[in-house]
């Protein structure tokens, strides 16, 4: 299984860092965030590393996925949330700090201090239509 030396996700899943692991299967840990966001505040890690989900094989993200309706449903459980957000960053520009895919799951509850800025934008005349040409063609 491939994994990173100096990689601080790949040590908690060889068990060599400790982590209050709440599921575990052949491919995937879930795991606290030792700095919550929120209480229940879960990262959900492939045990293979790969570095963004750009990287990441299909069957690997697929088997992660399939695990998220029941955390979802035990976080929602646990902590009473009424909301959750399901947050994945790639790159330090979208705020990825630790180089290994890995997905937050966050609690979220009304009033709550997390705020996603989200300032929107506008396609000006046929920027949309080429924008939507240069991503299909790409896949
Ligand atoms: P990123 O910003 O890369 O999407 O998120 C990385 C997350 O990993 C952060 O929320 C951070 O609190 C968490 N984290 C970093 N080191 C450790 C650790 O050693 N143990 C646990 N449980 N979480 C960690
Ligand atoms: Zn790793």
């Amino acid at each position: 299984m491939p994994r990173e030396l100096t990689c601080i996700f790949c040590k908690i899943i060889a068990g060599e860092i400790p982590c209050a692991k709440v599921l575990e299967t052949d491919s995937v840990i879930a795991f606290l965030d030792i700095g919550p966001v929120a209480p229940g505040h879960v990262l959900v890690v492939p045990k293979e590393h790969y570095t963004t989900l750009a990287d990441t094989p299909s069957a690997i993200l697929s088997a992660l996925a399939a695990e998220l309706p029941r955390l979802a449903r035990a976080v929602r459980l646990a902590t009473a949330a009424p909301g959750l957000n399901l947050v994945q960053n790639n790159g330090r520009e979208a705020g990825q700090v630790v180089d290994h895919v890995h997905f937050h799951l966050i609690p979220r509850t009304h009033n709550d201090e997390f705020r996603v800025h989200w300032p929107r934008k506008k396609y000006e005349d046929d920027a949309m239509e080429r924008m939507r040409e240069r991503i299909a063609n790409g896949i």
